[in-house]
Formats: C-alpha cells, sequence, structure tokens
C-alpha cells in the first residue's frame, strides 16, 4: 500500500530565512507541519508577524500547521568580551565574575548571579558549545570563581554556558519567559517548549501557569540536562511531549552517550503515548550547501526508524540559504523509510497508567490489530479531548489516521502527532450518521477509495462526547 502522506512530521523553525509568506507557504506545501519560533532569538514583534503569517496560511489554504513556542529557559551566558575575543590558553587561570564588565584575559563575566554559591571545585565549565573548557579551582562563595583552562581557544562575547556537574539553582521559568509565555499564550499556541526541564515541577508550574490562564497549550519537555535524564519517567508522565534536544544535551551529558538516550527517551515517550521531537544539526551542512551529508541523512532516517513522532530543524530554517530545499530534503528521507522500510504497528510495552483510560486504551489498540489484520487504509476516529489521536498514533499503525473532532484548538495541536491528519467536524446527530459524513469527507480529499477498509472508531451515545467506546469495520461505498 502507497502513503498517502508522510506520517512522521517535521518542525521547522522560523527565522528571516523563513517568514516571508510566499517562502513559508511553499515549505508548508513541501512538509512542515508545525513552526517553532525560538524565543532565545528575535524581538516580539517579530515573533507576531512570524504568527500572523501562519495563521493566514491555515486560514487561507486550509491546512493546520501548528505553533510551538520554545521558551528560553535558564540559559547561562558569558558577558562581552574585549576586541571581538580574547584568547584563553591552556593551563593559565582566569577569573569568572557576577559583576558586569568587559571581558579579558583576567577576569569574564557571567551572568548568573548565584553561580559562585552554587558551584564546587573542580565541576567542569563548558563555553560555546563545549568547544571551550575550563575546571573550577576555587569559589569565594560571594562574587567571583577561579578557574583554570582546560581546552582553550577563542572566546567570543555572550557565548553560551553549560554546566554539567552543577546544581543550578536558577529556576527553569526566568522572568523574561514569563513574558515570552503570556505573549504565546495570548497567541492562543498549541505547543510551549520549556528549556532545560530538570524535573517534574518544572512542567508542573509552568502548566499550573497555563491553566490559570485558561489556555490550552501543551507543554513540550526539553530534555537536554542530566538531572532531566535521572528524573526522566517522572517528566514524561507530567509533560504532554518531550523534544530530544540533542544541541545541549551533547554538551551536558558525554557526547557518545547521546544516541542511546535518544532512543531511551523516545521508547519511554512513544509507551506514555507522548510525541516526541528529535532536534538538532539534523541538516546542520544545509545551512550553506544545498545538498546533506551522507552521515545527515542517516541521522534522520535513524531517528525516523527510532521512532520519534517529528524530526526537527533549526539554522536550516531560520537563518539557512536553502530553507525549501531543507524541508524537501527532509520530507524525501521520512517518506522513503516510511515506504520501503518502517516498523509499522511495532508492539510497544505500553501501559494504561490511569486507570479510567483502560477500557479506550484497549479500544484505540483493538483498532490497531484490526487494521493491520484488514490491511484498512484508515482509521478514522472522533474525539473532542484528542486522547484518542495519541493513543493510536502511539501504536504506529500503517493506515492513515484520520482525525475528526469539533476542538478547533486540537486541529493544530495534533499537527505534530505522527500520523495523525485531522478534519473539523461539529455534528452530533447519530453515530451511523457521523461515520458515513467523516467517510464522505475522506472520499472526496481522496485519502480513501471505494472499496477501501476502513475502521471508524467513537463514542456511543455521541451527544454524551464521552471516551472512545465503539469500533466498526466497514468497505467504503
Ligand atoms: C538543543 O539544545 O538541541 C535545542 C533544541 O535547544 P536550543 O536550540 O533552544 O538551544
Amino acid at each position: 500500500m502507497k502513503l498517502s502522506y508522510n506520517r512522521t512530521k517535521i518542525v521547522a523553525t522560523m527565522g528571516p530565512a523563513s517568514t516571508n509568506k510566499d517562502i513559508l507557504l511553499s515549505m508548508i506545501k513541501a512538509g512542515v507541519n508545525v513552526c517553532r519560533l525560538n524565543f532565545s532569538h528575535g524581538r516580539p514583534e517579530d515573533h507576531q508577524k512570524t504568527i500572523d503569517t501562519i495563521r493566514e496560511i491555515n486560514e487561507q489554504y486550509k491546512v493546520n500547521v501548528g505553533i510551538l513556542a520554545d521558551l528560553q529557559g535558564p540559559k547561562i551566558r558569558i558577558g562581552l568580551v574585549k576586541d571581538g575575543g580574547i584568547h584563553l590558553v591552556n593551563g593559565k587561570h582566569i577569573n569568572m565574575t557576577t559583576h558586569e564588565c568587559i571581558g579579558d584575559d583576567n577576569q569574564i563575566y557571567i551572568t548568573y548571579e548565584t553561580f559562585p554559591q552554587d558551584v564546587k571545585a573542580n565541576e567542569i565549565i563548558l563555553l560555546d558549545d563545549g568547544k571551550i573548557q575550563m575546571r573550577v579551582i576555587e569559589t569565594n562563595k560571594k562574587d567571583t570563581v577561579v578557574c583554570e583552562v582546560v581546552h582553550g581557544g577563542i572566546l567570543t562575547s555572550r557565548k553560551g554556558v553549560n554546566l554539567p556537574n552543577t546544581k543550578v539553582s536558577i529556576p527553569s521559568l526566568t522572568e523574561e519567559d514569563i513574558v515570552n509565555l503570556h505573549f504565546a499564550l495570548k497567541n492562543d499556541v498549541e505547543w510551549i517548549g520549556l528549556s532545560f526541564v530538570r524535573n517534574a515541577e518544572d512542567i508542573v508550574d509552568l502548566k499550573r501557569i497555563i491553566a490559570h490562564e485558561k489556555k490550552a497549550a501543551r507543554v513540550i519537555a526539553k530534555i537536554e540536562k542530566p538531572e532531566a535524564i535521572e528524573n526522566i519517567d517522572a517528566i514524561i508522565a507530567a509533560t504532554d511531549g518531550c523534544m530530544v534536544a540533542r544541541g545541549d544535551l551533547g554538551v551536558e551529558m558525554p557526547l557518545e552517550e547521546v544516541p542511546l538516550l535518544q532512543k531511551m527517551i523516545v521508547r519511554k515517550c512513544r509507551a506514555e503515548s507522548k510525541p516526541v521531537i528529535v532536534a538538532t544539526q539534523m541538516l546542520e551542512s544545509m545551512i550553506t550547501t544545498p545538498r546533506p551529508t551522507r552521515a545527515e541523512v542517516n541521522d534522520v532516517a535513524n531517528s525516523v526508524l527510532d521512532g520519534a513522532d517529528a524530526v526537527m530543524l533549526s539554522g536550516e530554517t531560520s537563518v539557512g540559504e536553502f530553507p525549501l530545499i531543507v524541508i524537501e530534503t527532509m520530507a524525501k528521507i521520512v517518506r522513503n523509510v516510511e515506504e520501503l522500510g518502517y516498523p509499522f504497528h511495532t508492539t510497544i510495552d505500553h501501559v494504561s497508567t490511569v486507570p479510567s483510560n483502560f477500557l479506550s486504551d484497549a479500544l484505540c489498540g483493538s483498532a490497531v490489530y484490526l487494521a493491520e489484520h484488514t490491511n484498512a487504509s484508515g482509521i478514522v476516529s472522533m474525539t473532542t479531548s484528542g486522547y484518542t489521536a495519541f493513543e493510536i498514533s502511539s501504536h504506529r499503525p500503517k493506515a492513515g489516521t484520520f482525525i475528526f473532532t469539533s476542538n478547533k484548538q486540537l486541529l493544530n495541536a495534533l499537527s505534530l502527532v505522527w500520523g495523525v491528519r485531522t478534519f473539523y467536524y461539529d455534528k452530533l446527530e447519530s453515530t451511523d450518521q457521523s461515520i458515513a459524513d467523516v467517510n464522505e469527507i475522506l472520499k472526496a480529499e481522496n485519502l480513501i477509495e471505494v472499496g477501501d477498509v476502513v475502521i471508524n472508531t467513537a463514542s456511543v451515545p455521541i451527544t454524551k462526547q464521552g471516551k472512545t467506546n465503539m469500533l466498526k469495520v466497514s468497505v467504503v461505498e
């Protein structure tokens, strides 16, 4: 059976290279499902313009592109340094100070006020994505930390700092994050990314604010700290989805551990029916060249095979020279794996952690089983909360997953979820009538044909809008 659309979704980070409406439209036509706004960069007015453009395209072209607002979190940086760059020499000592100054060979400003109190002797400090490494010699516990340069080099202004061994006391949501969060919520974005998550409480705190604002945004926990790996089960239980944020994860953890951590996080998220994004450097060389390296192609393909819901592009689409070619390339890699070698219907150690969902989980699993055994072309489900969509998707069916809902927010939110295509439907006449209607809609969209087997799921009685409790096998007439 030929697939009618890509199952693994594509998240594209927005930036000067991609926010022009015509370019973005061509990227969406080529396969972008979710646009990521990176709040580490850009002014609010730029983000507002991008949001407006995405919403306009959704309206005008009847597509359901979602928005992921990615909060910077407690990113630590150094301050400005003199002459545009200073040379750190191996073995030399240098002070890191919490007093703002222009950095030189003796001292560098660090934007982390309680650094001298939090850090201990012998802990490692990584600068500029780990390219420069220092070791703590001593701290005065007040405002200065003496460090030894272990691997030196040229250090330029405002570079990021990673502290893999230090218990960082900065809250996960900084003041700047709170401002950006309210901006994102005001714009009803579907997903909020939280950077440098350390424990489930970080997620709970964020969700409390979202609930207080009476918004439906769902949370993506970015996994990029060793503490997040230690607390991964509790974080996945608390969050709505995860991102394997390999950029920082590969600095905070030994590089060689990242491939297996990726597989572990993806497997655990799938088992809990939570979407998971694999991110960073997927087609990095395409920032400046129109063809990726063979290793990058393998990386995208292997992330698809690992079972990711979505693969993500960062600089490739935000500032790169070939944003459209990047999307076309990624979509081709995804499609080829899915057509020729995807492990559909794979059994996962799927346990329903919520007893009240036991019956609907069993029914969703059965729908996927039935689809496989009848070679069905679609699983067609009605849902109000979205639960059924997440659940069916987690079984990775080969049949198309067509979700009908009257919940408008869900239409774009599910754009991140593996295999799911969404449609608006708000009639509540009878189950038979609704099933006939939704099958007609799919026929009109050429997603199913006369003679195809489809599996319909719904909740009866339909007017109650309860949990999924029925399924039907039929042949399209
Ligand atoms: C990452 O570190 O991989 C990541 C996605 O985070 P950011 O791009 O926000 O630094």
